[in-house]
């Protein structure tokens, strides 16, 4: 027999699941989510979740900013464990990014955000072990850390199932069900559900339920690698994240001691698969390069132990922001989708917008225009300095 519900969303990672917690907290009528695997099958189960402010515009820049805010209290607000580790964030160019990060940094302060040029003597204290060439330029974001992404994604599906949500795993939505431009529900694996409002949280499987939808959502499966690396026994204390622009690395430390890393180069974008079938398993002649360029800034890690590492997906869209909006010309439908391998920091913005767009026909937190899908038509794109779209 069919189910009826008010509100369908579809996918269960961080950003399904978030959207479900806030339109749940709303009581915004009867909310299903459907995940086609288990929670965080896609990116959200993967993702490093670095948490940090550093964007070049401000529309993501105070997405952000409002995240960490409930990151930091997640369990005060919602309940369940802390999920926040500070650690700060050093971010590394060389001078030909020096315009483009002077002019981030201003933008950001302006914001309140706490970030501010660090010398290699300061950097030292904020960490003993990282290592700043002469030409090198580094600043420091004091606020920034990541969260544990699994349990976050657990701790959403809680709150949205106590506040009422209905959250079932193993159901995979086959296709959307139109009638006259209106949505009426969607058929799956184990019959029908019946809905007027369906919400893609499709990660990088949303352009299929697009396609079905006759709407084409320019988001692409990518893979992307983890490489891990336990930290030798003289390493010292854990310390801080790091978008290292010299290297082309990211790295972030983990419980266990150790060394999360992966590229900022955005070579991804090469690598479009099947989200359905892509090699899962790290490149063997990749760990130890990108072990190399970790050493280079921390000397240290030469004496680190390669844990191994992973393949992961990223959902990029052609300029690297999300698309967050009605889908065109079907009453009822929406997505919130494409986060481009950086949307983990943004899920309770992405939540909370989502529930205003959806109850009260426009989000209010933060104006989200530049994120509409019709940007890419209208040859608008959201715009960054950097050469290296992950860092948005
Ligand atoms: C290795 C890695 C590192 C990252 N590091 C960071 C970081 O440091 N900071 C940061 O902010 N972000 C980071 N990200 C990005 C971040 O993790 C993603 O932007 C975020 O997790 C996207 O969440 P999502 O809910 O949109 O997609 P997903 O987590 O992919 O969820 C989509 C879900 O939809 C389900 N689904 C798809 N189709 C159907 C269907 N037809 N029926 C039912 N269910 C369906 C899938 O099974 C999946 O569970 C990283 C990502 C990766 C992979």
């Amino acid at each position: 027999m069919a189910v009826n519900c008010d509100i369908l969303i579809v996918g269960g990672g961080v950003m399904g699941t978030s959207i479900a917690w806030h339109l749940a907290k709303r009581k915004a009528g009867r909310v299903v989510l459907l995940e086609k695997s288990y929670l965080g099958a896609g990116s959200s189960g993967k993702s490093g979740a670095i948490v940090r402010q550093h964007y070049s515009n401000k529309l993501t820049a105070s997405m952000a900013q409002k995240s960490l805010r409930v990151y930091e209290q997640f369990d005060q607000i919602a309940g369940g464990p802390p999920v926040f580790t500070r650690t700060g964030m050093v971010l590394i160019v060389n001078e030909k990014d020096k315009p483009g990060l002077d002019a981030n940094v201003k933008m950001q302060q302006e914001l309140g955000i706490d970030v501010r040029p660090v010398a290699a003597q300061v950097l030292a204290d904020i960490d003993p072990n990282a290592r700043l060439k002469e030409d090198e330029i580094a600043i420091f974001e004091a606020e920034a850390g990541y969260v544990e992404s699994v349990q976050v994604v657990a701790s959403y599906a809680e709150f949205a199932r106590r506040e009422g949500a209905d959250i079932r795993l193993g159901v995979e939505v086959e296709s959307v069900v139109t009638e006259k431009n209106k949505i009426v529900g969607v058929e799956t694996n184990e019959g029908r559900y019946n809905s007027r409002c369906v919400i893609l949280a499709t990660g990088p499987w949303a352009a299929q339920l697009g396609k079905n939808l006759g709407v084409k959502l320019p988001v692409q499966a990518c893979r992307t690698q983890v490489a891990l690396y336990r930290r030798p026994c003289d390493f010292g204390r854990r310390t801080a994240v790091y978008c290292d622009f010299v290297q082309g690395i990211y790295f972030k430390p983990t419980h266990g001691e150790m060394i999360h890393a992966g590229s900022l180069q955005g070579e991804e974008i090469k690598q479009p698969v099947d989200p359905d079938q892509y090699n899962e398993a790290a490149d063997g002649d990749w760990l130890p390069v990108v072990r190399q360029r970790l050493s280079r800034r921390y000397p240290a890690m030469h004496r680190g132990y390669g844990r191994g590492g992973y393949g992961a997906l990223y959902a990029i869209t052609p300029d690297w922001h999300p698309i967050m909006d009605k889908l065109p010309g079907l009453e009822g439908a929406y997505c919130a989708v494409g986060f481009s391998g950086h949307g983990f920091k943004m899920s309770p913005i992405v939540g909370q917008l989502m529930a205003e767009l959806v109850v009260d026909g426009k989000a209010s937190a933060l104006d989200i225009a530049p994120l509409r899908y019709a940007r890419f038509d209208e040859n608008d794109p959201v715009k960054t300095p950097y050469s290296y779209g992950v860092m948005g």
